[in-house]
Protein backbone atom coordinates (compact mmCIF):
# COMPACT_ATOMS: atom_id res chain seq x y z
CA UNK A 1 0.00 0.00 0.00
CA UNK A 2 1.48 3.45 -0.80
CA UNK A 3 -1.18 6.16 -0.10
CA UNK A 4 -4.40 5.83 1.91
CA UNK A 5 -7.81 8.13 2.42
CA UNK A 6 -9.46 8.59 5.47
CA UNK A 7 -12.68 10.52 6.47
CA UNK A 8 -11.92 12.84 9.79
CA UNK A 9 -15.16 13.24 11.08
CA UNK A 10 -15.99 16.19 13.38
CA UNK A 11 -17.76 16.34 16.51
CA UNK A 12 -20.62 18.15 18.43
CA UNK A 13 -20.92 18.41 22.33
CA UNK A 14 -24.55 16.95 23.58
CA UNK A 15 -23.65 18.31 27.07
CA UNK A 16 -20.18 19.91 28.26
CA UNK A 17 -19.48 20.23 32.31
CA UNK A 18 -16.55 21.49 33.95
CA UNK A 19 -16.18 20.00 37.62
CA UNK A 20 -13.28 21.74 38.88
CA UNK A 21 -9.69 23.80 37.89
CA UNK A 22 -6.33 22.19 38.44
CA UNK A 23 -3.11 23.75 39.57
CA UNK A 24 -1.89 24.00 36.34
CA UNK A 25 -4.71 25.87 34.59
CA UNK A 26 -6.22 22.92 33.25
CA UNK A 27 -9.63 22.03 33.91
CA UNK A 28 -11.55 18.80 34.73
CA UNK A 29 -14.50 18.26 32.42
CA UNK A 30 -17.54 15.95 31.82
CA UNK A 31 -18.91 15.80 28.30
CA UNK A 32 -20.84 13.67 26.14
CA UNK A 33 -19.28 13.86 22.62
CA UNK A 34 -20.75 12.76 19.85
CA UNK A 35 -19.32 12.01 16.16
CA UNK A 36 -21.44 13.84 12.80
CA UNK A 37 -21.17 13.08 9.47
CA UNK A 38 -18.75 16.26 8.58
CA UNK A 39 -15.37 15.20 7.76
CA UNK A 40 -12.42 15.99 6.53
CA UNK A 41 -10.73 14.18 3.73
CA UNK A 42 -7.18 13.54 4.73
CA UNK A 43 -5.04 11.89 1.96
CA UNK A 44 -1.78 10.41 3.02
CA UNK A 45 0.81 8.73 0.58
CA UNK A 46 4.47 7.55 0.66
CA UNK A 47 7.32 9.20 -0.62
CA UNK A 48 10.98 8.47 -1.74
CA UNK A 49 11.98 11.73 -0.33
CA UNK A 50 13.08 11.50 3.40
CA UNK A 51 10.80 14.35 4.38
CA UNK A 52 7.18 15.40 5.45
CA UNK A 53 5.01 17.63 3.44
CA UNK A 54 1.38 18.74 4.25
CA UNK A 55 -0.81 20.85 2.37
CA UNK A 56 -4.22 21.69 2.94
CA UNK A 57 -7.19 23.72 1.05
CA UNK A 58 -6.87 26.40 3.13
CA UNK A 59 -4.13 28.99 2.52
CA UNK A 60 -3.45 30.59 5.92
CA UNK A 61 -3.67 27.58 7.56
CA UNK A 62 0.04 26.54 8.87
CA UNK A 63 1.56 23.44 6.69
CA UNK A 64 4.55 22.94 9.30
CA UNK A 65 4.84 21.68 12.46
CA UNK A 66 2.14 24.50 13.85
CA UNK A 67 -0.18 22.06 12.24
CA UNK A 68 -1.37 19.46 14.31
CA UNK A 69 -1.81 16.47 11.30
CA UNK A 70 2.23 17.50 10.18
CA UNK A 71 3.21 17.13 14.21
CA UNK A 72 1.62 13.55 14.51
CA UNK A 73 3.30 12.31 11.44
CA UNK A 74 6.60 14.01 13.49
CA UNK A 75 5.64 12.25 16.26
CA UNK A 76 5.12 8.83 13.71
CA UNK A 77 8.27 9.03 12.24
CA UNK A 78 10.30 9.30 15.16
CA UNK A 79 8.70 6.73 17.25
CA UNK A 80 9.13 3.75 14.47
CA UNK A 81 11.78 4.94 13.08
CA UNK A 82 10.06 5.63 9.56
CA UNK A 83 12.88 6.26 6.81
CA UNK A 84 10.25 6.79 4.11
CA UNK A 85 8.83 10.22 3.51
CA UNK A 86 5.25 11.42 4.21
CA UNK A 87 2.50 13.56 2.10
CA UNK A 88 -0.49 14.70 3.57
CA UNK A 89 -3.22 16.75 2.01
CA UNK A 90 -6.23 17.96 4.24
CA UNK A 91 -9.34 18.64 2.22
CA UNK A 92 -11.04 20.20 5.07
CA UNK A 93 -14.40 20.90 5.14
CA UNK A 94 -15.03 21.35 9.08
CA UNK A 95 -14.95 25.48 9.89
CA UNK A 96 -11.28 25.69 11.30
CA UNK A 97 -11.35 26.68 15.43
CA UNK A 98 -14.85 26.25 15.77
CA UNK A 99 -15.63 24.05 18.65
CA UNK A 100 -15.90 20.90 16.52
CA UNK A 101 -12.57 19.65 17.14
CA UNK A 102 -11.31 19.90 13.01
CA UNK A 103 -7.69 20.07 14.02
CA UNK A 104 -7.86 17.45 16.81
CA UNK A 105 -9.57 15.10 13.87
CA UNK A 106 -7.09 15.73 11.18
CA UNK A 107 -4.10 14.43 14.02
CA UNK A 108 -6.18 11.42 14.57
CA UNK A 109 -6.88 10.24 11.13
CA UNK A 110 -2.81 11.15 10.48
CA UNK A 111 -2.35 8.22 13.90
CA UNK A 112 -4.58 6.04 12.10
CA UNK A 113 -3.39 6.42 8.69
CA UNK A 114 0.13 5.90 8.98
CA UNK A 115 -0.37 2.85 11.40
CA UNK A 116 -2.19 1.03 8.22
CA UNK A 117 0.20 2.55 5.81
CA UNK A 118 3.61 1.66 7.39
CA UNK A 119 1.71 -1.72 8.87
CA UNK A 120 2.50 -0.53 11.94
CA UNK A 121 0.54 -3.69 14.18
CA UNK A 122 -0.63 -0.80 16.98
CA UNK A 123 -3.65 -0.97 18.64
CA UNK A 124 -6.47 1.61 19.11
CA UNK A 125 -5.11 2.10 22.65
CA UNK A 126 -1.89 2.31 21.69
CA UNK A 127 -2.55 5.32 19.13
CA UNK A 128 -4.63 6.74 21.57
CA UNK A 129 -1.79 7.01 23.91
CA UNK A 130 0.33 8.29 21.64
CA UNK A 131 -2.81 11.10 20.07
CA UNK A 132 -3.48 12.38 24.20
CA UNK A 133 0.30 13.75 24.13
CA UNK A 134 -0.89 16.06 20.80
CA UNK A 135 -3.99 16.96 22.15
CA UNK A 136 -6.52 16.26 25.48
CA UNK A 137 -9.70 15.33 22.26
CA UNK A 138 -7.21 13.13 20.38
CA UNK A 139 -7.98 9.75 21.75
CA UNK A 140 -11.71 10.66 21.58
CA UNK A 141 -11.19 11.28 17.57
CA UNK A 142 -9.84 8.18 17.32
CA UNK A 143 -12.52 6.17 19.14
CA UNK A 144 -15.47 8.37 17.47
CA UNK A 145 -19.13 8.04 18.03
CA UNK A 146 -21.39 8.80 21.89
CA UNK A 147 -18.29 8.60 24.08
CA UNK A 148 -18.21 9.72 27.91
CA UNK A 149 -15.61 12.00 27.87
CA UNK A 150 -13.62 12.90 31.34
CA UNK A 151 -10.51 14.06 33.01
CA UNK A 152 -9.47 16.48 30.58
CA UNK A 153 -11.37 15.21 28.21
CA UNK A 154 -8.94 12.05 27.28
CA UNK A 155 -10.39 9.09 29.76
CA UNK A 156 -13.32 7.95 27.52
CA UNK A 157 -16.52 5.40 27.92
CA UNK A 158 -17.93 4.36 25.33
CA UNK A 159 -21.99 4.84 25.23
CA UNK A 160 -24.27 3.13 23.23
CA UNK A 161 -25.30 5.05 19.59
CA UNK A 162 -26.92 8.37 19.89
CA UNK A 163 -30.14 8.37 17.83
CA UNK A 164 -29.95 9.12 14.10
CA UNK A 165 -31.31 13.25 14.40
CA UNK A 166 -30.31 15.82 11.73
CA UNK A 167 -27.98 18.25 12.72
CA UNK A 168 -27.35 21.94 11.13
CA UNK A 169 -24.61 23.84 12.57
CA UNK A 170 -24.36 27.63 12.22
CA UNK A 171 -20.71 29.30 12.55
CA UNK A 172 -20.11 32.86 12.21
CA UNK A 173 -16.87 34.56 10.94
CA UNK A 174 -15.95 35.20 14.33
CA UNK A 175 -13.20 32.85 16.00
CA UNK A 176 -13.10 32.40 19.59
CA UNK A 177 -9.78 31.20 21.95
CA UNK A 178 -10.45 28.17 23.56
CA UNK A 179 -7.91 28.92 26.11
CA UNK A 180 -9.66 32.32 26.71
CA UNK A 181 -13.24 30.98 27.13
CA UNK A 182 -11.66 28.18 29.72
CA UNK A 183 -9.91 31.30 31.62
CA UNK A 184 -13.00 33.63 31.56
CA UNK A 185 -15.06 30.80 32.87
CA UNK A 186 -16.70 31.83 36.30
CA UNK A 187 -16.82 27.99 37.63
CA UNK A 188 -18.29 29.56 41.49
CA UNK A 189 -20.47 31.62 39.54
CA UNK A 190 -22.22 28.68 37.19
CA UNK A 191 -25.58 27.44 39.15
CA UNK A 192 -26.92 25.18 36.25
CA UNK A 193 -25.10 21.93 35.64
CA UNK A 194 -25.96 19.57 32.98
CA UNK A 195 -27.88 16.14 33.85
CA UNK A 196 -25.27 14.11 32.35
CA UNK A 197 -26.44 11.16 33.86
CA UNK A 198 -29.99 11.69 32.80
CA UNK A 199 -28.96 12.31 29.54
CA UNK A 200 -26.55 9.05 29.27
CA UNK A 201 -30.12 7.44 30.16
CA UNK A 202 -32.24 8.79 27.55
CA UNK A 203 -29.46 7.80 25.01
CA UNK A 204 -29.79 4.50 26.21
CA UNK A 205 -33.83 4.50 25.74
CA UNK A 206 -33.25 6.29 22.51
CA UNK A 207 -35.20 9.19 24.10
CA UNK A 208 -34.77 11.97 21.22
CA UNK A 209 -36.76 14.33 23.20
CA UNK A 210 -35.31 13.36 26.48
CA UNK A 211 -31.62 14.09 25.06
CA UNK A 212 -32.73 17.41 23.48
CA UNK A 213 -33.95 18.48 26.71
CA UNK A 214 -31.17 17.74 27.88
CA UNK A 215 -28.65 19.74 26.04
CA UNK A 216 -26.20 21.99 28.01
CA UNK A 217 -22.90 23.31 28.26
CA UNK A 218 -21.57 25.34 30.63
CA UNK A 219 -19.23 27.36 28.30
CA UNK A 220 -22.47 29.41 26.71
CA UNK A 221 -22.35 31.65 29.76
CA UNK A 222 -18.79 32.83 28.65
CA UNK A 223 -19.24 32.78 24.58
CA UNK A 224 -22.77 33.67 24.37
CA UNK A 225 -21.82 36.94 25.90
CA UNK A 226 -19.19 38.02 24.38
CA UNK A 227 -20.87 37.09 20.95
CA UNK A 228 -24.53 37.61 21.40
CA UNK A 229 -25.76 36.86 18.02
CA UNK A 230 -24.88 33.11 18.93
CA UNK A 231 -28.05 33.19 21.62
CA UNK A 232 -30.02 34.77 18.51
CA UNK A 233 -28.89 32.39 16.35
CA UNK A 234 -29.94 28.99 18.90
CA UNK A 235 -33.16 30.96 18.70
CA UNK A 236 -33.57 31.08 15.02
CA UNK A 237 -32.73 27.18 15.21
CA UNK A 238 -35.89 26.20 17.43
CA UNK A 239 -37.84 28.55 15.45
CA UNK A 240 -37.20 26.85 12.12
CA UNK A 241 -38.13 23.36 14.03
CA UNK A 242 -35.35 22.46 16.10
CA UNK A 243 -35.72 20.20 18.92
CA UNK A 244 -33.18 22.12 20.68
CA UNK A 245 -29.80 24.05 20.06
CA UNK A 246 -26.99 23.86 21.65
CA UNK A 247 -23.37 25.78 21.42
CA UNK A 248 -20.41 23.22 20.72
CA UNK A 249 -16.99 23.11 22.79
CA UNK A 250 -15.89 26.52 23.63
CA UNK A 251 -17.96 27.77 20.39
CA UNK A 252 -18.47 29.50 18.75
CA UNK A 253 -20.46 27.04 16.53
CA UNK A 254 -23.87 26.42 17.90
CA UNK A 255 -25.99 23.58 16.19
CA UNK A 256 -29.76 22.39 16.18
CA UNK A 257 -30.76 18.62 16.54
CA UNK A 258 -33.82 18.39 13.86
CA UNK A 259 -35.98 14.47 13.83
CA UNK A 260 -37.02 15.02 10.41
CA UNK A 261 -35.17 15.57 7.34
CA UNK A 262 -37.82 17.65 5.72
CA UNK A 263 -37.57 20.21 7.91
CA UNK A 264 -33.96 20.38 9.07
CA UNK A 265 -33.73 20.70 4.68
CA UNK A 266 -36.19 23.59 4.90
CA UNK A 267 -34.38 24.88 7.96
CA UNK A 268 -30.95 24.77 6.42
CA UNK A 269 -32.34 26.13 3.31
CA UNK A 270 -33.39 29.39 4.69
CA UNK A 271 -30.55 29.80 6.74
CA UNK A 272 -28.62 29.62 3.59
CA UNK A 273 -31.22 32.46 1.78
CA UNK A 274 -30.88 34.43 4.50
CA UNK A 275 -26.90 34.66 3.60
CA UNK A 276 -25.78 36.09 7.10
CA UNK A 277 -24.25 33.58 8.59
CA UNK A 278 -21.09 32.59 6.94
CA UNK A 279 -20.88 28.90 7.94
CA UNK A 280 -24.47 26.61 7.29
CA UNK A 281 -23.87 23.01 7.20
CA UNK A 282 -26.82 20.33 6.95
CA UNK A 283 -24.99 17.50 8.76
CA UNK A 284 -26.28 14.47 11.10
CA UNK A 285 -25.39 12.29 14.01
CA UNK A 286 -22.54 9.65 13.11
CA UNK A 287 -22.12 6.24 14.71
CA UNK A 288 -19.72 3.74 14.34
CA UNK A 289 -20.67 0.36 14.75
CA UNK A 290 -18.18 -1.11 17.84
CA UNK A 291 -16.73 -4.96 18.48
CA UNK A 292 -18.37 -6.34 21.05
CA UNK A 293 -21.92 -4.66 20.32
CA UNK A 294 -21.95 -1.20 22.00
P1 LIG B 1 -11.71 21.80 19.65
O1 LIG B 1 -13.18 21.57 19.41
O2 LIG B 1 -10.91 20.53 19.83
O3 LIG B 1 -11.42 22.86 20.66
P2 LIG B 1 -11.66 23.54 17.41
O4 LIG B 1 -12.62 22.99 16.40
O5 LIG B 1 -12.19 24.62 18.30
O6 LIG B 1 -11.11 22.35 18.27
P3 LIG B 1 -9.52 23.55 15.53
O7 LIG B 1 -10.28 23.56 14.24
O8 LIG B 1 -8.86 22.31 15.92
O9 LIG B 1 -10.41 24.12 16.71
O10 LIG B 1 -8.46 24.74 15.41
C1 LIG B 1 -7.80 25.29 16.54
C2 LIG B 1 -6.48 25.92 16.08
O11 LIG B 1 -5.59 24.88 15.69
C3 LIG B 1 -6.62 26.85 14.90
O12 LIG B 1 -6.32 28.14 15.30
C4 LIG B 1 -5.65 26.33 13.85
O13 LIG B 1 -4.78 27.32 13.37
C5 LIG B 1 -4.83 25.25 14.55
N1 LIG B 1 -4.66 24.04 13.71
C6 LIG B 1 -3.55 23.30 13.63
N2 LIG B 1 -3.71 22.26 12.81
C7 LIG B 1 -4.97 22.31 12.34
C8 LIG B 1 -5.73 21.50 11.47
N3 LIG B 1 -5.22 20.41 10.88
N4 LIG B 1 -7.02 21.84 11.24
C9 LIG B 1 -7.55 22.91 11.84
N5 LIG B 1 -6.87 23.73 12.67
C10 LIG B 1 -5.60 23.44 12.94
Amino acid sequence: MKEIKLKARAKINLTLDVTGRRENGYHDLRMIMQSISLYDNVFIKKTDKNYIKLKSNIDWLPSDERNIAYKAAMIMKEKFNIKEGIFISLDKKIPVAAGLAGGSTDCAAVLVGINKLFKLGLSKKELMDIGVTLGADVPYCIMRGTVLAEGIGEILTPLPPCPDMHVILLKPSVSVSTATVYKSLDLPSITEHPDTEGVIECIKNKDKDGIANGLSNVLETVTLELHPQLKEYKERLIKKGAASSLMSGSGPTVFGLFYDKETALKAYKEFKAEGDIKHVILTKIYNTVRKGGK
